[in-house]
């Protein structure tokens, strides 16, 4: 039997077919879905229109590589960066790769300009990708261990402290790379002080700052992107997950004198910006829209922290609850592996970031009924698992 490299420590759980925000297994049964693909799922699962969307496109074409000109790259390149106001992108196939090139872009930048500024500031807690490159800009010990020599040019400061960043910026830094909330490390919000902070003093100093919005991105946060409602606009930004809907894409956005460092030959992807993942990001553009996602998410968002708040209430074993949008952590006092566990015995697929947070992802178009189900799940297992341990 063939084995698949055991990267994963998998659920017990083979799905195999999905629709809205449901999805089932290969004995049928039905699970309401808050993992989403890792916040991927943006539009749930087998979505109308992004089905018929890239069956269209796969009967016209797949692929043909960025040797050519590519119509609809250049189409999601104009919504992007209109809705960024970033000047341009680079297109690839996942998170990890946009930071990669960000980091890449970063470093030509001020080689062009003479500069010996290389190194880059990132928080602790942080998660950035799984590449050299983005595993030593992740600010977690736990996914370096084993895979030295590292790449030189990574320094991490805690998220939220601004003196502690001033202290660790010198003469080799050359920019900041921040989630403006953090999504693997816990569900930490970086405060919208300490954003505005950190955009002043890349200003002051002619730091880049790169944001990475591969989870926060595509209106998970209730905004198309979540820098938005810190009223700052970064240098770099990286997306990814819920870009393609499901169908993997990246993309990585700078302002046109940033960008300008990129020439031919520089950078390059043989997939990214491909005909079907460029469709896919375009028609999950169009349905953010079309259907009003971003009020959804910001409406459901609500409904869903206000719930969890109110079973904090009756449960201390919340601690914390806390996120923007429909990225949503709660903390616990305990670990949370067997209530995952116990809610998708009672159908809810649910994630967790680290040890003890809870973490809810649910596909934008979630509606408020499935939200109230989540929230009963969420209830009855906590009930349950409490009577055990008593
Ligand atoms: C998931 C994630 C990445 C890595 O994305 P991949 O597509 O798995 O490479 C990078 N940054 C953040 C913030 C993420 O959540």
């Amino acid at each position: 039997m063939g084995t698949v490299m055991n990267t994963y420590a998998r659920f017990p759980l083979t799905l195999v077919r999905g629709k809205g925000s449901r999805v089932w297994d290969d004995n049928g049964n039905e699970y309401l879905d808050f993992i989403s693909g890792i916040a991927v799922n943006t539009l749930g699962h087998a979505h109308p229109q992004l089905t018929a969307a890239l069956s269209e496109q796969a009967g016209t074409m797949l692929h043909c590589s960025n040797l050519f000109h590519i119509p609809k790259q250049q189409q999601l390149a104009d919504k992007l960066t209109a809705l960024s106001g970033l000047g341009a992108v680079f297109f690839c196939n996942s998170g990890a790769e946009a930071n990669e090139a960000a980091i890449k872009l970063v470093r030509k930048y001020f080689h062009d300009m003479d500069s010996s500024r290389r190194s880059v500031i990132t928080a602790t807690r942080s998660f950035h990708g799984r590449l050299l490159s983005t595993l030593t800009a992740t600010g977690q010990e736990k996914v370096k261990v084993g895979f030295d020599p590292l790449p030189a040019g990574f320094l991490h400061v805690p998220l939220n402290d601004i003196e502690a960043l001033k202290q660790a910026v010198n003469e080799q830094t050359a920019a900041v790379l921040l989630e403006p909330l953090q999504g693997e490390g816990g569900v930490n919000i970086a405060e919208v002080a300490y954003l505005r902070s950190v955009r002043a003093l890349c200003d002051e100093l002619g730091l880049l700052l790169i944001l990475d919005e591969v989870q926060t991105g595509i209106g998970r946060c209730g905004s198309m992107f979540a820098f938005e409602q810190a009223g700052i606009v970064p240098d770099i930004l990286t997306l990814a997950k819920g870009l393609g809907g499901g169908v993997a894409i990246g993309a990585m956005l700078a302002t046109d004198t940033v960008s300008a460092s990129f020439g031919p030959g520089t950078h390059g992807s043989t997939f990214g910006g491909n005909p079907l993942a460029c469709t896919a990001a375009l028609t999950v553009l169009d349905v953010i829209k079309s259907a009003g996602l971003l009020s959804n998410v910001q409406q459901r968002g609500k409904q869903l922290s206000l719930g969890l708040q109110d079973l904090a209430c009756r449960f201390p074993v919340i601690r914390q609850v806390r996120g923007q949008g429909l990225l949503i952590g709660a903390e616990l006092n305990v670990e949370v592996a067997p209530l995952i566990a116990a809610a998708r015995d009672k159908g809810l697929l649910i994630l967790m970031a680290g040890p003890n947070v809870l973490r809810f992802l649910p596909p934008l178009n979630i509606s408020a009924e499935d939200v109230d189900e989540a929230l009963t799940i969420v209830g009855s297992v906590l009930e349950s698992t409490l009577e055990a341990g008593e």
